[in-house]
């Protein structure tokens, strides 16, 4: 596994087996860990926000998920070679983890959505714990005792589906309070476990085009993804100037 920098991120550059073993080497470190995917969308936002560029590089595990990572990375002559989009990252967790009968808890989206993907993961992997569930609404107030109640629930993987940069925001802040837990921020997720948005079909994820299936399914992102081809002109730029 190698260490590629783009945009000022310092990647993780292995193949899906690599990375799976080092996450799962992570679980049960003295302090909380984390891990962050992030997308083309969220590294031109941490180029303008420095509070989430922060917690992109004080990440355990940062792994470029999105065909426009890979484009832009090779304008600036550093390649990236492997591309794990989160959601695989996710399964592959789970499935080491179930044939260990290990524990995760689900946080984030709309209500009712997290207990729905517990009960649909429970029934793909049989030996896996669903921890807990929470959804992404929470009050201000019930946020302090969140930690602690996930720290009870013994689980051992969290995934926080809370959206950037709330994400990367609450595992950073929080992971000094949950040692031995490893934190995956991971968008929409949930939504896609639970089966309430569907995930492109292989071919089309083949071909770089699963962010195409998701606007045909969400039209309303059409305004964030419009500004893909943002990256790939940042990476021209930063290229001319060196
Ligand atoms: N979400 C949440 N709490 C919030 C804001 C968002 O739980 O305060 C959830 C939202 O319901 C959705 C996910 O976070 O399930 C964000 O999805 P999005 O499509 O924005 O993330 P992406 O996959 O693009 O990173």
């Amino acid at each position: 596994m190698t260490k590629t920098e783009c945009f000022g991120i310092l990647f993780d550059d292995g193949d899906p087996d690599e990375i799976t073993a080092k996450a799962l080497s992570l679980i049960g470190s003295d302090r909380g860990v984390y891990a962050v995917t992030p997308n083309p969308e969220i590294v031109l936002a941490a180029r303008k926000d420095p509070e989430l560029r922060d917690a992109l590089r004080s990440a355990d595990l940062i792994l470029p998920d999105g065909v426009g990572l890979v484009w832009a990375s090779k304008i600036l002559g550093r390649p990236l070679y492997h591309r794990l989009p989160g959601i695989d990252f996710a399964y592959g967790l789970l499935k080491e983890l179930a044939e260990r009968g290990g524990s995760v808890f689900l946080l984030g989206a709309s209500p009712g959505v997290a207990q729905l993907a517990g009960e649909k993961l429970q029934r793909a992997y049989p030996g896996l714990r669903i921890a807990g569930t929470q959804h992404g609404y929470f009050a201000s107030r019930d946020e302090a005792a969140l930690p602690e109640e996930i720290r009870q629930s013994g689980a051992e993987l969290l995934f926080v589906c809370l959206g950037s940069p709330k994400q990367e925001l609450w595992m950073k802040q929080y992971s000094a309070e949950l040692p031995g837990v490893l934190m995956i921020g991971l968008g929409g997720a949930l939504d896609v476990f639970s089966g309430r948005l569907r995930r492109a079909p292989q071919h089309w994820r083949k071909i770089g085009l699963e962010w195409l299936y998701r606007l045909l399914q969400e039209p309303k992102r059409f305004k964030r993804m419009i500004r893909l081809p943002e990256i790939l002109w940042a990476a021209m730029t930063e290229k001319g100037r060196k």
